[in-house]
C-alpha cells in the first residue's frame, strides 16, 4: 500500500461528499483514501495554518466516539473504525470547536472498499451449535456483557501504547478475518478474528502496551484475555490453555500474557486474536499498520 501517495493526495475529495455548515472550513483528510471494511483509518482535521483558531475536535463514527489529539503541526488526528458491512461508505460526524464563535458541524463521507472473503467449513462438537438451554443462555449472556463492559472501558482510557503494534508472537494465519463460516454444514457466521496456528503451550505476547481489562474462562471463547490499549482500542486472545496475567495488570509490548490452547469452541489448538474499536470488530492485521498511517500523515 502506497501510504505516501495517500498522505499527499488525501487533501479531501470535499466536493459533494462533505457538508460544511460554517464558512470557516478547515481541511479534513484521511489515510488510506479508501479504507477496507473491518479496518482502522486515520483522520486529520487541520492544520488550520492561517488562523490557528481551532480549540478542539470531537466526533463519532458508527456511534463510537473518536479520540482526537493535537499534533505538533496543529492538526487534530484520530483513528477511526471502518465497520464490517459498511455499504460502500462510512460517515464521520465531526464538531470542530473554535476559539471564537460557534463550532463547525461536519459530516464527512469516507468511501469504503469491500473485503474479499473466503468461505470456510469447520466442524465442532454438537454442544456448541445446538440451541443452548436456559442456564447456558444465561451464562453466554453474562459473558457477552462482561466483554461489552471491557470494550467500552477502552473509550475511557487514554492511549497507553506508542510505536507500533506487533504480531502476538505467532505468525501462521490459519483463518482470516471476515471469512464466512459454515459450521457443521449448517450454521453460518462471520469469523470476526484472526486465527493463528501454534502448538499448545506456545506463549502469546502482548502486541503493544495495554491494561488487562478482562480475564475469564468463557463458553465459546475458552480461557481469554482482553487488553485495553486506550483511545477505544482493545485486543482479545481466546482459547488459551493458561492465562498468565490478572485483571488490572499493565503489560508491556512483548510480554507473555497466556499460552496457546484449545479451550472453548475450537477444532484444535490455536489463538483466535480479535481487535475492537469500541464494540466494532476490526481485522487485527489492521493494527499492524497503524504506525505507518501515523508516519504517512506527518
Ligand atoms: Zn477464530
Amino acid at each position: 500500500m502506497s501510504l505516501a501517495k495517500f498522505a499527499v493526495g488525501a487533501g479531501l475529495s470535499l466536493a459533494a461528499s462533505v457538508a460544511v455548515q460554517s464558512p470557516n472550513r478547515v481541511p479534513v483528510s484521511w489515510v488510506p483514501q479508501t479504507p477496507i471494511e473491518g479496518s482502522i483509518a486515520l483522520l486529520a482535521v487541520g492544520p488550520d495554518t492561517t488562523r490557528n483558531e481551532i480549540s478542539g475536535v470531537r466526533g463519532t463514527v458508527a456511534g463510537e466516539p473518536l479520540h482526537f489529539t493535537r499534533g505538533e503541526d496543529g492538526a487534530y488526528r484520530a483513528f477511526i473504525p471502518v465497520p464490517v458491512g459498511s455499504p460502500g461508505r462510512v460517515f464521520a460526524s465531526l464538531e470542530i470547536a473554535k476559539k471564537k464563535g460557534a463550532a463547525d458541524q461536519l459530516l464527512v463521507r469516507i468511501p469504503v472498499a469491500r473485503r474479499e472473503v473466503e468461505v470456510e467449513r469447520v466442524r465442532v462438537p454438537g454442544r456448541y451449535v445446538e440451541p443452548p438451554d436456559s442456564a447456558l443462555l444465561a451464562r453466554i449472556e453474562r459473558e457477552r456483557a462482561a466483554q461489552r463492559a471491557a470494550l467500552n472501558r477502552a473509550h475511557r482510557t487514554q492511549r497507553i501504547w506508542s510505536g507500533k503494534f506487533s504480531w502476538p508472537g505467532l505468525y501462521r494465519v490459519t483463518g482470516t478475518f471476515g471469512a464466512r463460516r459454515e459450521i457443521n454444514g449448517a450454521t453460518q457466521s462471520v469469523h470476526l478474528g484472526l486465527d493463528l496456528g501454534a502448538p499448545e503451550g506456545t506463549p502469546v505476547l502482548a502486541p503493544a502496551r495495554g491494561v488487562v481489562s478482562l480475564v475469564g474462562d468463557f463458553f465459546y471463547q475458552g480461557k481469554l484475555v482482553y487488553l485495553d490499549h486506550g483511545s477505544g482500542l482493545s485486543t482479545g486472545y481466546f482459547h488459551l490453555s493458561e492465562v498468565l496475567v490478572n485483571r488490572g495488570d499493565t503489560v508491556e509490548a512483548g510480554q507473555a500474557i497466556g499460552l496457546v490452547g484449545a479451550t472453548g469452541r475450537v477444532t484444535g489448538p490455536h489463538l483466535h486474536w480479535v481487535a475492537r474499536y469500541g464494540r466494532l470488530s476490526i481485522d487485527p492485521q489492521s493494527l499492524l499498520e497503524l504506525s505507518e498511517l501515523e508516519r504517512g500523515m506527518r
